[in-house]
């Protein structure tokens, strides 16, 4: 049998763009081999909802004929990205995992999937995900759940398993996914491969389905460091029709890969590491840190208070925000409308809500409406607000003494398919250590840091707000001295 790391497919996309530019490989054979291990490996992994292999072809041809042109040709060019489906793509089927979005073809395009169609990328479908973002383990889809190309009985992770599950198992070099509270780094995390989520208001939410407008980020996955900056490169940058996108200066995020760590000081906070951490992760993250650490990083304790009651706050904010932003899907403007015998509006709304949309979907509705109601807002709603101040200041206080922080990104390692599914609040605790960043607006990356037996392990790390240069910088010197698998 051929080794599968000879496969155009299981390269990384700097690698690839050296390779086309070189015109040693064209972009159609990259897109071939692509597809070539979605018919192998898809059945089983199920990580898109819809692949666009026709469209994906010809925009391989574009790609190739530029090359044959020559002139000045953006890196993403003729690289296959894969895209989470709650970003609209404009003509292609967008279902957000979601029955009440299932034939919903959207009228435009996200700025984010605009921008990488403008920079030539090939798009090689739309991945699966939990329904509107709300999940961790890509079990709660339209379209069934997706597998860990690692281990197929276990889960890829959520909400954007499929994206990080289609670049881990080559059935895409690039993917996009959206984090609210840990959904690119967190899948990146059980599949094995680098995401990062950056600093909220740093890429464009137009497009993007809301789910919680306050903590949704855009982000990007791939198999390396390198890989994610060249995506950010493409992605960033200020857009007036996204009211909360930043307008701030946009660096070249490659450009900060090749500095050393001498220096650099790295904060370690206790409480990231307190009970409820598998030990065979920690061990792994304090064999990076020290790693680091002997290069030239000073490492830092630290102490981020009002962790504890992140994932609280996170889960009142989330479905507060969630609650409001679901009332647009109510069969009148956009998919789904139940077909059953209706007598007035009032039961069509009901109806269609009722069937249109998933259990866990169902739960957080009930859950934002009652602690946005009245007598209830102050002791639920507003408690989460003042939370959420105080743990953004917990990492105000922190970086005035560290350049970077760094923590696991889960307690624990992939579970098995459905084994949280009847228990919300288990399947609620897995992002324990990534919701935090999501209420604080900063940057975080997941990078491998190592296996246990065949199950991948991911460090997290957090930088200042829109300081992603930090956060790739310390990442790629890690990458360097690390002996990662991939
Ligand atoms: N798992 C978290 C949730 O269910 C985060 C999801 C996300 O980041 N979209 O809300």
């Amino acid at each position: 049998m051929e080794r599968q790391t000879t496969q155009l497919c299981d390269r990384n996309a700097m690698e690839l763009s050296g390779m086309l530019r070189r015109g040693d490989v064209s972009a159609r054979e990259i897109t071939e081999s692509v597809f070539k291990r979605i018919d192998e490996r898809e059945k089983s992994i199920n990580a898109f909802v819809t692949t666009t292999r026709e469209t994906a072809f010809k925009q391989a041809d574009l790609a190739d004929e530029k090359f044959r042109r020559g002139g000045d040709i953006p890196l993403l060019t003729g690289i296959p990205v894969a895209v989470k489906d709650i970003l609209c793509t404009k003509g292609i089927k967008t279902t957000c995992g979601s029955r009440i979005l299932e034939d919903f073809v959207p009228t435009y395009d996200a700025t984010a999937f605009q921008r990488i169609l403008d920079a030539g990328a090939v798009l090689v479908g739309k991945t699966n995900m939990d329904e509107f973002g709300m999940g961790s383990s890509t079990e709660n889809s339209i379209a069934g759940p997706t597998r860990n190309p690692n281990d197929l009985d276990r889960v890829a992770g959520g909400s954007s398993g499929g994206s990080a599950a289609a670049v881990s198992s080559g059935e895409s070099i690039l993917a996009l996914g959206t984090d609210t509270g840990g959904s690119v780094r967190q899948p990146s995390a059980f599949c094995g491969v680098t995401g990062i989520k950056p600093t909220y208001g740093r890429v464009s939410r137009y497009g993007l389905i809301a789910y919680a407008s306050s903590l949704d980020q855009i982000g990007a996955i791939g198999k390396t460091v390198v890989d994610c900056a060249m995506m950010l490169n493409v992605i960033s940058g200020h857009d007036p029709l996204d009211t909360t996108s930043a307008n701030v200066e946009k660096p070249d995020f490659l450009k900060s890969l090749g500095q050393d760590i001498n220096g650099v000081q790295i904060g370690i906070p206790e409480e990231f590491f307190a009970e409820g951490l598998d030990p065979g992760i920690r061990e792994k993250i304090l064999e990076a840190i020290a790693l680091l650490e002997k290069n030239g990083a000073d490492v830092v304790p630290i102490s981020l208070p009002h962790s504890p009651y992140a994932i609280g706050a996170y889960y009142l904010i989330a479905t507060a925000e969630a609650s409001s932003n679901l009332a647009r899907f109510d069969g009148v403007k956009y998919g789904f409308r139940s077909a059953g015998d209706i007598a007035d509006c009032m039961e069509m709304y009901h109806k269609t809500r009722t069937e249109g949309f998933g259990m866990e979907v169902k739960r957080r509705i009930m859950l934002g409406t009652y602690v946005l109601s009245a007598g209830y807002y102050d002791a639920y709603y507003l408690k989460a607000q003042k939370a959420r101040t105080l743990i953004k200041g917990d990492f105000d206080e922190a970086f005035k003494k560290v350049d970077c922080i760094m923590t696991p990104v889960t307690p624990c390692l992939p579970f098995a398919l459905g084994e949280k599914m009847t228990d919300p609040l288990q399947m609620y605790l897995v992002d324990i250590y990534t919701v935090s960043l999501n209420l604080a607006g900063l940057p975080g990356m997941s990078l491998p840091c190592g296996k246990i037996d065949h199950l991948p392990v991911g460090l997290q790390i957090v930088g200042k707000p829109f300081d992603e240069e930090m956060v790739l910088r310390v990442g790629a010197a890690y990458e360097r001295l690390a002996v990662v698998s991939h």
